[in-house]
């Protein structure tokens, strides 16, 4: 039930130790065809804290050519900080989702999508099997979905799913929820992944077509309504303009996430995707 009292986008949240992990997968399955799930865990995993849909974390992958892994490692035992390493390494962002404790150890799921330009990621995804190894970094912070909004916009790519499936299941059931794909073709399996992964069921599921600023015009925004996109960098640019400059929409009635831009490896997400209105 929401307070009156917090404001409706109001989304809590607060840091968590940041360290880095070294993680083992323990399993390996397909929850659709499109994603390869690596279940992982690892000694450093009992702190292992997640609560807010667009949690990420860095996963640092052996390198493609030579399987030597680099990547950063903790300071100390159960201290915050980490040390990077001086070699090159092969890292990429994740949602991590189901975090859980079984028996004396505490599981993590990432969903790695396999498109077709595989990078570091995707080939390691695609061929990855248990007693696998990797360092996991993060989340440093959570920021929870916000509990007193009507309606929540979701306006997803496929690297974007699993936190979709995160934003489905951690809004309240109070607030209904419009799921807008970018993707091309049938829906169906994006229904499949959205309903198993989040257990709810009672979402609109449409596609983005041609310009996602369009598809978000129809479905409208109104004053209740929260917006959360993530996807291609440059296919959110127009989206951004509209509900920034169009709907002016005060800033914590959105967000809006480059996930990966076409032709460009290892996108980093803090770069602005707008460079003509970089805030
Ligand atoms: C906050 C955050 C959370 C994320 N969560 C997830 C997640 O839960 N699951 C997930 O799978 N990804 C997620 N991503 C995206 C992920 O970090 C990688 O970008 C993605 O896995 C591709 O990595 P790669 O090494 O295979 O390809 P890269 O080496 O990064 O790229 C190789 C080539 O493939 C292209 N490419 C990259 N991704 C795609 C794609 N989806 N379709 C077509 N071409 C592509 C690139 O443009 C480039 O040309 C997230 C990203 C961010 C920033």
């Amino acid at each position: 039930m929401s307070d009156a009292t917090v404001p409706p986008f109001f989304r809590a949240g607060g840091r968590h130790r940041f360290t880095a992990r070294e993680a083992t997968v323990v399993a390996v399955s397909h929850p659709v065809e499109e994603f390869v799930r690596v279940t992982v865990t690892g000694d450093d995993f009992d702190d292992f804290a997640s609560s807010g849909p667009t949690d990420h974390v860095r996963a640092f992958f052996p390198d493609p050519a030579t399987g030597e892994l680099a990547a950063p490692r903790a300071v100390g035992p159960g201290e915050d900080g980490i040390v990077r390493p001086e070699a090159p390494t092969f890292a990429r962002d994740f949602t991590p989702l189901h975090p859980r404790r079984d028996g004396d150890r505490v599981l993590v799921d990432l969903d790695i999508l396999l498109h077709a330009d595989p990078g570091p990621a995707a080939a390691w995804g695609g061929q990855a099997e248990p007693g696998d190894r990797l360092v996991i970094v993060g989340p440093r912070a959570s920021k929870e979905a916000p509990q007193g909004a009507d309606r929540a916009v979701l306006v997803v790519d496929p690297t974007a799913f699993p936190s979709a499936s995160r934003w489905l299941a951690e809004l309240p059931s109070s607030t209904r929820v419009d799921v807008v794909a970018d993707v091309a073709g049938d829906l169906a399996w994006v229904e499949t992944y959205l309903r198993q992964e989040s257990g709810r069921s009672d979402f609109s599921l449409t596609a983005g077509g041609a310009d996602l600023a369009e598809a978000v015009r129809t479905l409208g925004v109104d004053a209740g309504t929260f917006v959360f996109a993530a996807g291609e960098a440059s296919r959110l640019v127009p989206l951004r303009r509209h509900l920034r400059t169009q709907l002016a929409l005060p800033r914590e009635q959105f967000a809006v996430s480059g996930y990966l831009k076409d032709g460009t490896a290892g996108f980093d997400h803090h770069a602005p995707i707008d460079p003509s209105d970089p805030d």
